[in-house]
């Protein structure tokens, strides 16, 4: 047995040890999570990305536009808007991020807020309640195409509507677009003007 001096500063060593340990592999105590960025924060910056818990964000409010009277200017609005939200999820990356998710999603909830037609705006929004774009929704653009048709689908019903295919989705939205990789906007082969020339297309 060890005299007790002993015993008492090897003690000392180890709880010398446990707390260096503790400030040198923990993390800074005075962190906080920002809902609306995801981000965590210490005194000094952004100290980490929460990858894997997608940014809390409210996208809640009420229909912004009027009551649009006007049925031919409705139909139109209507027509060009499918086009352009199923042309959209056909094209929507085949594994998203979750900041590409979280984009996809909130548009639909700001496309339920602001649509220029109030009346349907508020249709779409109980529809978003019934059928929000979350979880595996936006989980890729098979899951997010088939979505947005189900939701067509469901529009369809109440306006009498036939019931489409989605199917036909593919060849129904082929929009002609190609497949060049988007520009990097760090190139600088701009044109006279400075804007970045568009590439894509046939
Ligand atoms: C969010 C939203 C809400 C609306 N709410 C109303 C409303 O409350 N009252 C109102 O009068 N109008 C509303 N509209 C407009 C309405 O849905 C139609 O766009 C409009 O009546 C014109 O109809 P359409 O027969 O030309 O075909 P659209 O429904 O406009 O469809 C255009 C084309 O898309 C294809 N299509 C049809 N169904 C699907 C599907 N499920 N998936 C993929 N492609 C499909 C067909 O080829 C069709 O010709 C709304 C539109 C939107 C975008």
């Amino acid at each position: 047995m060890p005299p007790k001096f002993v015993r008492a500063f090897i003690g000392i060593i180890i709880v010398l040890v446990i707390l260096t340990s503790l400030f040198v592999f923990h993390e800074p105590t005075r962190t906080y999570l920002d809902p609306s960025t995801g981000n965590v924060y210490d005194d000094e910056s952004v100290h980490k990305t929460v990858d894997n818990k997608p940014p809390i964000r409210d996208f809640g409010g009420g229909v912004i536009m009027p009551k649009l009277g006007n049925e031919t200017a409705k139909r139109a609005l209507g027509q060009a808007a499918w086009k352009l939200m199923h042309t959209m999820t056909l094209r929507y990356p085949e594994n998203p991020t979750s900041d590409e998710r979280e984009a996809l999603k909130a548009y639909f909830h700001l496309q339920a807020r602001l649509y220029p037609c109030g009346e349907c705006a508020a249709e779409f929004q109980q529809l978003l309640v019934k059928l929000p774009p979350q979880l595996r929704k936006t989980s890729s653009r098979r899951s997010a195409a088939l979505w947005l048709c189900h939701v067509h689908n469901e529009v369809n019903k109440r306006l009498e509507k036939p019931i489409f295919d989605c199917a036909h989705l593919d060849s129904t939205y082929d929009c002609g677009c190609g497949d060049e990789p988007i520009l990097d906007s760090r190139e600088s082969d701009t044109g006279l003007d400075g804007v970045l020339p568009i590439k894509g297309g046939r």
